[in-house]
């Protein structure tokens, strides 16, 4: 890369990835820790905003947040049996502790099902202990071959929901609850349009009955598993003795959920809107919403800018708005527009001595319509009311985002019916969202995966895909119940 410059989507999607990162400072690989990022603070504020709405809607549906140990004995790893197989190959263990070697090793955490299921056995011994709603805001480590950033590192930070309850049907009603709050967040706050549905016994979470996934169609065609919500059944209520007393008096094994989604979101919303100008955030998680760049040649037009400049953007605050005053002498305007743009910043305000004589300033929203010689258009408003006007076209550039995102998705959503149709769909590196007919069985999945690297993302739920009507299987000419969403991932 060289210094500055993005690289174009359609010259080098991956570079061009990384390009909006750095160009942005969202992020950097640590290096010095393989696999493992150091997130920055305008990409950590994102993570912050996306944080207070999850965990408002996780409150809202009646959870609470806890904190459990980083460290797990390796004992309490092995107590379910297809879990430890699962985690083993991406578990990193602590042997040596205060220069001894330790009695029995700790698992760094890869996800806490099992640390918690040891206190919840703990806390539940009646009915009425239940429904016990826990989340956890945390970071967790998992050995990863190939990382990207915040698509996949060995650690990174997420929330673990983990729920007990009396019975499997308000596990499963948990289970889908979530499953819904995970696709209304990314469809409301990130403007990003999800599929719903349930992931093939080959791609289900270690040591569950039932994984539910979100899954967002990024723009070089590729799928990303955005969020995921597991129906534990009683495998961990049996595996760490967590029974309650029922109704009639018995001893019974809890039913449990766990659900999570990661900073792996940061990387889903970069891949759904950002252009080759840079990073492009939708308002509702930006961390600035609007940026003011005052424009003087003299010093006597610099006060009575300024002066304007933070009248307004102390209005706007007023107002809601997250608003930064860009009063920097050291560079010119221009390299002023352009630092915000890659940082993605939904709107620019631009404001001279003329504007304060004719009580206006000037806007440009981060993604312009553009004019018949190819210029992005710029907006004249009046001061009065800016707030207001300001407020009603970040609503509209949230919804535009979206309707953009979700016409690439319908875009790239294809039905194939043949083999030869589908091999040529993910030939040379392409991908999309196909739906087709599958019969079934794992070995097929895994056969197909072979020969394409096309996998299962889901059995699509929810209304979400195609209704379902039988037909034949693509591989093998099976029967089949419903057509299946098929892509590359990351
Ligand atoms: P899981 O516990 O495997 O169901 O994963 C929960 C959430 O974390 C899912 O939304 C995954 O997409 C996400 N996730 C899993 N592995 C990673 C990783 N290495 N880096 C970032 N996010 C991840």
């Amino acid at each position: 890369m060289a210094e500055n410059r993005i690289t174009p989507r359609a010259e080098d999607y991956a570079q061009w990835y990384q390009d909006v990162i750095a160009q942005a400072q969202l992020a950097e690989a640590a290096g010095v820790v393989k696999g493992c990022m150091v997130i920055r603070p305008h990409g950590y504020a994102i993570w912050e905003a996306m944080q207070a709405d999850l965990d408002r809607r996780f409150k809202a549906t009646g959870h609470q947040n806890a904190s459990f140990p980083l460290l797990i004995p390796m004992s309490f790893m092995t107590k379910e049996a297809e879990h430890v197989e699962g985690f083993a190959p991406e578990l990193a263990v602590v042997t040596q502790a205060g220069g001894k070697e330790l009695e029995e090793p700790y698992a760094i955490r890869p996800t806490s099902e099992t640390i918690i299921g040891h206190f919840f056995s703990k806390w539940i011994d009646s009915h009425r202990d239940l429904p016990l709603l826990i989340n956890q805001w945390a970071n967790v480590m998992r050995w990863e071959l190939r990382t990207r950033l915040f698509l996949r590192t060995s650690e990174f930070l997420w929330q673990e929901g983990h729920t007990a309850h009396a019975t499997h049907a308000e596990a499963r009603e948990e289970a889908v609850r979530m499953h819904h709050v995970y696709r209304d967040f990314c469809h409301e706050i990130m403007a990003m349009p999800v599929i719903r549905g349930i992931k093939t016994a080959n791609e289900r979470f270690a040591g569950a009955l039932e994984t539910l996934t979100i899954e967002a169609l990024m723009q070089d065609g590729k799928a990303l598993q955005a969020g995921t919500s597991h129906d534990l059944g009683q495998n961990f209520g049996r595996a760490f003795d967590v029974q309650f007393q029922n109704d009639a008096g018995e001893r019974e094994y809890v039913w449990q959920t766990s659900w999570g989604v990661s900073t792996r979101l940061v990387g889903a919303l970069i891949m759904t809107h950002s252009d080759d100008d840079g990073l492009v955030l939708p308002p509702k998680l930006a961390p600035i919403h609007v940026v003011i760049v005052p424009i003087f040649r003299k010093d006597d037009e610099k006060v009575r800018v300024l002066e304007a400049a933070n009248r307004i953007a102390a209005e706007l605050r007023d107002d809601g708005l997250n608003v930064k005053v860009d009063d920097r002498v050291s560079l010119k305007p221009g390299a002023k527009y352009y630092e915000w743009e890659r940082k993605g910043v939904p709107l620019r305000i631009e404001i001279g001595p003329r504007d304060l004589d004719s009580e206006s300033v000037m806007t440009k929203l981060r993604v312009a319509a553009v004019d018949e010689s190819g210029r992005a258009v710029k907006e004249v408003r009046p001061m009065a009311d800016l707030g207001v006007s300001i407020g009603k076209t970040l609503d509209e550039f949230q919804t535009q985002l979206f309707d953009t995102a979700q016409a690439r998705l319908t875009a790239g959503t294809v039905h194939v019916d043949t083999w030869d149709d589908f091999v040529d769909v993910f030939k040379d590196g392409g991908s999309r969202f196909v739906y087709a007919h599958w019969d079934g069985t794992t070995e097929t999945e895994l056969a197909i995966k072979n020969e394409t690297k096309a996998t299962i993302r889901c059995l699509p739920t929810d209304g979400d895909g195609p209704e379902a009507e039988p037909g034949k299987c693509i591989k093998t000419g099976a029967d089949s119940a419903q057509r299946v969403l098929f892509a590359k991932n990351y």
